[in-house]
């Protein structure tokens, strides 16, 4: 095949922009030779019709204008293929050739150009650089976690360190992503949150999930706008869709009824949990990792261990404040204090979902961000195995 036409999806044309867009499909004498995820498909609204054509070597030339002349030597009708926008004239021409992507391995390189002319006869044409956006394309750069497209993740809780493990789990390949939140954003919670005032008064799964799918479009997101409740109200209906078939559950809530209870569910299905929480003012916070047949205890032993001193508690600062026009007494501390602890925490998790991420010999991990006093420190996490507790009730 040596030629025929492409479609380009894009967000919105503006001639004084670059065209950016993704080839969504590729056919050469009306058969389709390739086509794209539906996850890439979905997020361009848009899309214009293009021409590709194989050159017989790479062109080297240094202009768009000249690589386009090349191109006509071999195929002249190139210089004839326009289509009609707003005031002018457009034409996006893809070309494939040979080259050397590594040593001594030879693979399709493509270049595309395109072309604008408005009315008045004035012409500009530029080079639109490819780049490789398939799945394979991004695994490659995070060979460690080769496990990830075929897991699914529950998280628990979207406040600022629910919601910025989300976007890290996603960021890093996950597969499948459920969430769970009952919450809208407030705009005075902007300060922690992964997202600022265009989230403001939406349900923060909708915000999420919608950033998700169209930045990380191989992580399929399913979300509910709802709390897990007390065990007695219609709101624990979502417990099976949140656990029954997850790899892993994350726990992002600040209830220790609820971090008890999905603690149990996760036991009850043999899969990890993962606890986060970051403690008042940004002084610290904690992450537990249990991970059937490696961890001994369960989250109540934490809690004994925690209780009796065998696992230090974080430090955290004086009590909450309490806002105008809030409710109720909220938490303080800065979002570059707080995201240390999701990252720990979806470090984790990898680690329990990755049999190729390395495997830690703890299972809590306690940050220090400052000191007793209130002195500033750098990260100081202090690892801990979790074993069976002699007062816990569970075993
Ligand atoms: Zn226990």
């Amino acid at each position: 095949m040596s030629n025929g036409d492409l479609t380009i999806g894009f967000e919105q044309f503006d001639k004084n922009d670059p065209l950016r867009g993704a080839v969504l499909s590729l056919r050469a004498q009306g058969n389709l030779l390739y086509e794209t995820s539906p996850g890439i498909a979905r997020r361009y609204n848009c899309s214009t019709k293009g021409f590709w054509y194989r050159l017989e070597a790479p062109p080297l030339r240094p202009g768009a204008e000249e690589v386009i002349d090349i191109a006509a030597q071999q195929y002249p009708r190139v210089l004839h293929e326009w289509e009609l926008i707003p005031g002018g004239y457009r034409s996006v021409t893809a070309l494939v050739f040979r080259e050397e992507q590594r040593q001594n391995t030879f693979r399709d390189g493509w270049l595309f150009v395109v072309r604008i002319r408005d009315k008045n006869c004035g012409q500009l044409a530029y080079f639109a650089r490819a780049g490789r956006a398939g799945q394979v394309d991004l695994q490659t750069r995070v060979p460690e976690l080769s496990s990830f497209p075929e897991k699914t993740v529950s998280v628990a809780g979207l406040g600022c360190i629910g919601a910025a493990a989300a976007v890290q789990f996603a960021r890093a390949g996950l597969g499948n992503i459920r969430l769970l939140d009952p919450d809208i954003v407030d705009p005075g919670t902007t300060v922690r949150w992964p997202f600022g005032l265009s989230a403001s008064g939406r349900a923060k799964v909708e915000v999420i999930a919608r950033f998700l799918s169209l930045d990380y479009p191989f992580t399929k997101v399913d979300g509910r706008v709802n709390a897990i409740g007390r065990v007695d109200s219609p709101d624990v209906q979502n417990l099976p869709w949140l656990c029954d078939g997850s790899d892993l559950l994350f726990d992002a809530t600040v209830e220790s009824g609820v971090n008890h209870l999905l603690s149990e569910l996760a036991r009850e299905r043999k899969i990890p949990y993962v606890y986060i929480a970051a403690t008042n003012g940004g002084w610290g916070g904690m992450v537990i990792c249990i991970r059937p047949e490696r961890t001994a205890g369960c989250w109540m032993c934490a809690q004994h261990a925690l209780e009796d001193g065998t696992i230090t508690p974080p430090p955290e600062s004086e009590p909450f404040i309490q806002p105008y026009g809030c409710a109720d007494p909220t938490f303080t501390g800065a979002n570059f204090d707080t995201d240390e602890i999701p990252l720990m925490g979806v470090r984790m998790a990898t680690a329990a979902l990755n049999p190729s991420y390395p495997s830690p010999d703890w299972d809590v991990a306690v940050l220090a961000m400052r000191a007793e006093d209130g002195h500033l420190v750098a990260p100081q996490w202090k690892t801990y195995r979790l074993d069976r507790h002699a007062e816990c009730q569970n075993h």
